[in-house]
C-alpha cells in the first residue's frame, strides 16, 4: 500500500461505516460497508433513493449518531462527538421562529467567547450579503419565502466558518426556478470560501451540476454502488453532451 501524503489527508474519510438500527419489526441495517473520501475543498454528492442512509451517514458524520461498525475521520481525527468544525443545512431549514434573520444567523457565533458583540454585528452582516438578503436583516422567517429561508440557514452554518459543509436535500423544497438560483449562489460561494461540501440530493441534475464527484447508494442495505468523477469544466450547461452523458450513466446507476 502507498504511504500517504500527509498534506493530503482528505478532510472526510468514511471507512467502513455500518449502522444497524433496532426497530419493533427487527434490526434495520440502514449502512454497511460504506467507504469514501471527501477531499479538502471538494464538493461532493450523494445520491440514491429513500431509505438508503443517506441521513443516517450525515448524522454519523455531525458526531449525532455513532456508527456501529468502522469509523469517519475530519481531518485525520475520529469523530466521537458534535464538533465544532462542520455546519448542517437541512431540507426543513430549522430556523428559530422568534428570531430575526440576523438573529438567526448570528446563533451559532453568540455561543463562541473569541468574537464580540461589535464583530459579531459585522460578520453577521457580512454573511447576510454573502447569501442576498441585504435589507432582511429584521425579518422573521414567516416573512420569508422558501428559498430565503433556506438562504438564513445557510448564512447561519457558514457563520462560525466551518472548513465542511453538509448539506441534506436542501433545496428539496423550493420552486424549480428558485432551486437554480440557489445553486449557483452555492457555488459561488463554494468558490469563494474553499468549503468542503457534502450534499444529498434527489435530484441527478443537481448533483451534475454541482458536483465534482458523486456516490451513488443502493439500498436494504445502505451501500456505495459507484462513485462517478464528473470532470465537466463549470459553468455547467444542462444542453452540453458531457452533461448529457454524465447524467444518463447516473440515472441508469439508481435505476439498476
Ligand atoms: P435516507 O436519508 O437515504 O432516506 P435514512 O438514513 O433516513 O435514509 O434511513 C435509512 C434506513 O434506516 C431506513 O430504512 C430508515 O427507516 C432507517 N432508520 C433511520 N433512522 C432510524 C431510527 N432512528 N430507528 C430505526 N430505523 C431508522
Ligand atoms: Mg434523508
Amino acid at each position: 500500500m502507498a504511504v500517504e501524503d500527509p498534506t493530503e489527508t482528505p478532510r472526510v474519510r468514511i471507512d467502513g461505516v455500518g449502522k444497524q438500527y433496532d426497530s419493533a419489526q427487527g434490526p434495520v441495517q440502514a449502512l454497511d460497508d460504506v467507504t469514501f473520501d471527501v477531499e479538502a475543498g471538494e464538493f461532493v454528492c450523494i445520491v440514491g433513493p429513500s431509505g438508503c442512509g443517506k441521513t443516517t451517514l450525515f448524522r454519523i458524520i455531525a458526531g449525532l449518531e455513532a456508527p456501529t461498525n468502522g469509523t469517519v475521520s475530519l481531518d485525520g481525527d475520529p469523530v466521537d462527538g458534535p464538533g465544532p468544525d462542520l455546519g448542517l443545512v437541512f431540507q426543513e431549514y430549522h430556523l428559530f421562529p422568534w428570531r430575526t434573520v440576523a438573529g438567526n444567523v448570528g446563533f451559532g457565533l453568540e455561543k463562541t467567547d473569541t468574537v464580540d458583540s461589535g464583530e459579531r454585528r459585522r460578520r453577521v452582516q457580512e454573511l447576510v450579503d454573502l447569501v442576498g438578503l441585504d435589507g432582511f436583516e429584521d425579518s422573521y422567517p414567516r416573512d420569508l419565502s422558501g428559498g430565503m429561508k433556506q438562504r438564513v440557514a445557510l448564512a447561519r452554518a457558514l457563520a462560525v466558518d466551518p472548513g465542511l459543509l453538509l448539506m441534506d436535500e436542501p433545496f428539496g423544497a423550493v420552486d424549480a426556478q428558485t432551486k437554480k438560483m440557489l445553486q449557483d449562489e452555492l457555488l459561488d460561494i463554494w468558490t469563494e470560501t474553499g468549503k468542503t461540501i457534502l450534499f444529498v440530493t434527489h435530484d441527478v441534475e443537481e448533483a451534475v451540476k454541482l458536483a465534482d464527484r458523486v456516490v451513488v447508494m443502493a439500498k436494504e442495505p445502505g451501500r456505495v454502488r459507484e462513485v462517478v468523477d464528473v470532470d465537466i469544466e463549470r459553468p455547467r450547461n444542462r444542453s452540453d453532451d458531457a452533461f448529457g452523458t454524465h447524467y444518463q450513466r447516473l440515472l441508469d446507476l439508481i435505476q439498476e
